[in-house]
């Protein structure tokens, strides 16, 4: 309450030019029928007097905070209802995500509708017999125009369940004031009869791990809270303590083999495992999720690309800064599983080994930047495409090649200042200079957001040396990252060796034809898109003998580099007889080895970074 009250005096004295007079907004969100997953939200507004406006719209996200791609979520509302008092009013749907009420001159205007929601997910809601799970984007309509004013909502759950979120206060606690709609939906909730808490402190902060298992947890609880504890432990002691008092991890183990999801949130963050807590795999996927949701506490819910927050949700995100906020928290999250001591450093060097063979195999490493990447997150974060795409050949990962940006920053940093400072010391002094000392720049948030300009500004700063160069050649350019150098410097080399796995010439499945054998996306430029094969044939023989989803790879391997390999497949009801010529290995291995006759300066500095 107490935090509400600052915030609320935060926003209220920062100028802001044309602000509409604020409205009184309050919310219900009740599921009286957990079965028809159909969530039922009321919304409350009272006009003040002097409002001219005769209708007030309201509006559904079209997507929400850390998941950038579309999700549309106003196809999923039904029943919509608009009334003051007794009367009826009039409405109309003005565009695919905005509900216009006309209220006339009534000061009270009342909405309802119900949601479906069915989908466990950090994006989506759930509701079913079990629990109520939602993030609040995907649920609540804001007021156009009315985004930054206080919020009020209460829930009412069926008898029995219980409900908790990042700012419960005290157990049982159904009602909660926002400073405005943005924070309101950054609070995952859950709704249920039997999700547990365990509760650990550290650094006088308190920490809670709500987990609801809707499997078996094989005992393994409270090893799964001490672990999240070792997490927050190496992470707190790089940034020091939050800023908040409480924190909490809400972990789902699906047990549904399908769900699985990530989502970092300001005083929260929700992780959802498709398997068991009882499964070692699940368990452990949970523990490294954790190390990367928590590191966002600091990188992107507080310090931030200048684009994320206050948001535009009538069309997608656009920044360019995702390769830091996104990928420089996956090289913390790798980093802090190690620092927390659950891998040592060989483990460490094979992961970040792993990643450069998934970034320097991929066809897009020369034809997406890290920024590029940022810029397409609409179309790469989890997007479903009803058209056919190039994007398997075209698109990269922003986190995985931040992480490699961070990589070749943290190494570079290090070697160039004999050890002074390295990675660490950039994100502090960022978080410092744009989030605790800028004033605040938007009623969304403490500080402001960065460009990307100001970012590479510090990093040149810590360094002691211009690093614009780097950023034109490896974050906006599509150079191979200079991993010679950043590696060199603490005694380390890159080492590429032809991958021991089945050659497929760039033949792709479609991942959508389970079980047939449809021709997705080919790799560009492969000896099967050379050989004429195209996306939509269907795969029959390869030199002569018919093949399934199981054997087409180990027949494939059954020639060599060179022969002309004959191949027959199904294309507009027609069987067309094509070749394909084999080509040199396709896919290597990265590793990192230690270089021999390092000197003891770089030794020096990779025990450092490795302890
Ligand atoms: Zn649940
Ligand atoms: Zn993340």
């Amino acid at each position: 309450m107490i935090r509400f009250a600052i915030a609320l005096l935060l926003t209220l004295s920062v100028p802001v030019q044309n602000r509409a007079i604020a409205y009184d907004i309050s919310y219900r969100l009740a599921m009286s029928h957990p079965a028809s997953h159909l969530f039922e939200v009321t919304i409350e507004v009272q006009v003040p007097a002097a409002e001219r406006a005769t209708y007030i719209d309201f509006q559904i996200p079209m997507w929400q905070p850390g998941r950038y791609s579309i999700a549309d979520f106003a196809k999923n509302v039904q029943e919509f209802t608009a009334r003051s008092g007794n009367a009826q009013l009039s409405w109309m749907k003005v565009d695919n995500q905005t509900w216009r009420v006309q209220r006339g001159m009534n000061r009270t205007t009342t909405v309802t509708y119900r949601m479906f929601g069915d989908d466990l997910s950090g994006t989506y809601a759930q509701l079913d017999i079990g629990h109520a799970n939602y993030t609040g984007g995907e649920l609540f309509m804001y007021v156009v125009g009315h985004k930054p004013d206080p919020v009020q909502l209460r829930i009412e759950p069926p008898a029995n369940w219980n409900v908790i979120n990042g700012r419960s206060e005290r157990a049982n606690q159904v009602e909660w004031q926002y400073p405005n709609y943005e924070i309101m939906i950054d609070n995952p909730t859950e709704i249920g009869p039997d999700w547990t808490v365990d509760e650990f402190k550290v650094q006088g902060k308190t920490y809670r791990v709500v987990v609801h298992s809707r499997g078996e947890e094989g005992g393994r609880r409270p090893s799964l809270v001490r672990d999240i504890q070792k997490i927050v432990e190496a992470e707190t002691k790089m940034w020091g303590p939050p800023e908040f008092d409480t924190y909490t991890f809400m972990i789902h183990f699906a047990a549904d083999d399908r769900s699985g999801d990530g989502m970092e949130h300001l005083t929260s963050t929700q992780i959802i495992e498709p398997g068991i807590l009882a499964e070692r795999g699940s368990y452990d996927d949970a523990v490294r999720a954790a190390a990367h949701e928590f590191f966002h506490v600091w990188n992107v819910k507080r310090l931030r690309p200048i684009e994320l927050g206050p948001w535009d949700w009538t069309k997608p995100a656009a920044t360019r800064g995702l390769w830091i906020a996104e990928g420089f928290t996956q090289y913390y999250g790798v980093m802090m599983y190690h620092r927390a001591g659950f891998q040592n450093a060989e483990g460490l060097l094979n992961s970040l080994g792993n990643t450069i063979g998934t970034i320097e195999n991929s066809p897009a490493s020369k034809l997406m930047s890290a920024e590029a990447s940022s810029m397409a997150a609409s179309f790469i974060d989890a997007a479903l495409h009803r058209q056919r795409t190039n994007l398997p050949n075209t698109s990269l990962s922003y986190y995985l090649k931040g992480e490699l940006i961070a990589l070749n920053l943290d190494l570079i940093i290090r070697e160039k200042t004999a050890g002074r400072y390295s990675l660490d010391d950039v994100m502090r002094k960022a978080y410092e200079q744009f989030y605790l000392n800028s004033p605040n720049a938007t009623y969304y948030l403490k500080g402001r957001g960065y460009t990307i300009e100001d970012f590479a500004g510090v990093v040149s700063e810590v360094a002691g040396t211009d690093l614009a160069d780097f950023f034109a050649k490896y974050v906006r350019g599509t150079e191979t990252l200079p991993y010679d150098e950043a590696l060199g410097g603490v005694g380390l080399r890159l080492v590429k060796s032809p991958a021991n796995q089945p050659y497929t010439a760039g033949i792709v499945l479609d991942p959508e034809d389970r079980q047939g054998m449809r021709l997705g996306a080919l790799r560009t430029g492969s000896p099967a898109e050379r050989g004429g094969l195209q996306q939509g044939d269907v795969l029959m023989e390869i030199g002569g003998i018919s093949v399934a989803r199981e054997n087409w790879r180990s027949i494939l391997n059954r020639f060599k580099q060179g022969d002309r390999v004959p191949v027959s497949v199904r294309r507009l009801r027609q069987t067309l007889d094509l070749s394909i010529q084999l080509d040199t290995p396709e896919a290597f291995v990265y590793r990192i080895d230690e270089e021999r006759g390092a000197s003891a300066q770089s030794k020096a500095l990779r025990a450092a970074w490795l302890n």
